[in-house]
């Protein structure tokens, strides 16, 4: 990878990444990496996880640890962050990125999966942003990233459970923005639109919609350095993303769901290749994560 242009503030900076394994998470942890920063990450897959780590950490100079990680539960939290102290310092930046991305009808999913994703992608980030926050504030200076996305300032019909929890972490994250921010600890949502993970594979994006929200995990990565210690309480990326949001904002509503209707961005998950998305489901109802 590239190297990421070394911010002042992230060098030697001990940095947690959930959801490390692979995507996003890793992408990220290689990022803060290149940015001469330490880094700890935290996986349900635990295999995999112990694998990264070992792959990012085989680069000279590199600072890295792996441990098992399930965000739904306080304790295996808690001791991930104490672990990650242990061996690295002090934790300066969480970056709160575990999350799942189930795609079908509301209709269809189980009681078990909308508790699921509310538990990962909600009950996760709260759990993390307590942990770590608390840390932070005893030493007035630190910075929390939720990941959120696109998916939390709007509605796509096929992931509205996914949909409530992103929209519960933006409106968390501007709050907790608002009340720290006067004890020097940093809080930051950061709002990709679709990320080429396998959590989106198959997505129907239409190829307009494509242009403006596609990205790479390591465009995602270099924005989430970018913003630490930065007073940012949201990002998109891209970042053209954010005027978009703006002109669509303005719309009259149902203008804005004719223009999605007419543009194909209402199928992006309801009707998405299923070939694709088999393996992510596999994934996540295999036990996995
Ligand atoms: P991914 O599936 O590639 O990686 C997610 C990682 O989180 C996996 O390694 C998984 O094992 C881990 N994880 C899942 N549940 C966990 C738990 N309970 N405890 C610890 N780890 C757990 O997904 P990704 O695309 O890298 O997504 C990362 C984040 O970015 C998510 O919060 C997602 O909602 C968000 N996001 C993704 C996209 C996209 O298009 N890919 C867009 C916007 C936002």
């Amino acid at each position: 990878m590239a190297r990421t242009k070394s911010h002042g503030s992230v060098v030697g900076k001990v940095v947690a990444i959930t959801g490390g394994a692979r995507g996003i998470g890793r992408a990220t942890a290689e990022a803060f990496l290149a940015a001469d920063a330490k880094v700890a990450i935290g996986d349900l897959d635990a295999e995999l996880v112990a694998k990264t780590a070992a792959e990012l950490g085989a680069k000279p100079g590199t600072q890295v640890v792996g441990f098992p990680l399930n965000v739904t539960d306080e304790r295996s939290f808690a001791n991930f962050l104490d672990d990650a102290e242990a061996e690295l310092g002090p934790l300066d930046v969480l970056v709160n990125n575990a999350g799942i991305m189930p795609t079908g009808l509301f209709a269809d999913e189980s009681v078990e999966m909308t508790d699921r994703i509310i538990d990962i992608n909600l009950r996760g980030v709260v759990t993390g942003a307590r942990l770590a926050t608390g840390r932070f504030a005893a030493r007035g200076s630190g910075h929390l990233i939720n990941i959120a996305s696109l998916a939390g300032v709007s509605g796509f019909p096929g992931v509205a459970t996914y949909c409530a929890s992103k929209h519960a972490v933006v409106g968390f994250t501007e709050a907790l923005h608002r009340e720290l921010a006067g004890h020097g600890v940093g809080v930051t949502a950061v709002l990709p639109g679709v990320v080429r993970t396998e959590l989106s594979a198959g997505a129907n994006t239409p190829r307009w919609m494509e242009a403006v929200t596609t990205v790479d995990p390591e465009d995602v990565a270099r924005a989430i350095v970018g913003a630490v210690g930065r007073k940012r309480p949201l990002v998109t990326v891209p970042r053209r993303l954010g005027s978009t949001l703006k002109v669509m904002s303005v719309l009259p509503y149902r203008a804005r769901r004719v223009a999605e209707r007419v543009t194909g961005a209402d199928s992006a998950y309801t009707a998405p290749d299923s070939k694709a998305r088999e393996a992510y489901h596999r994934r996540l109802t295999g036990g996995g994560s």
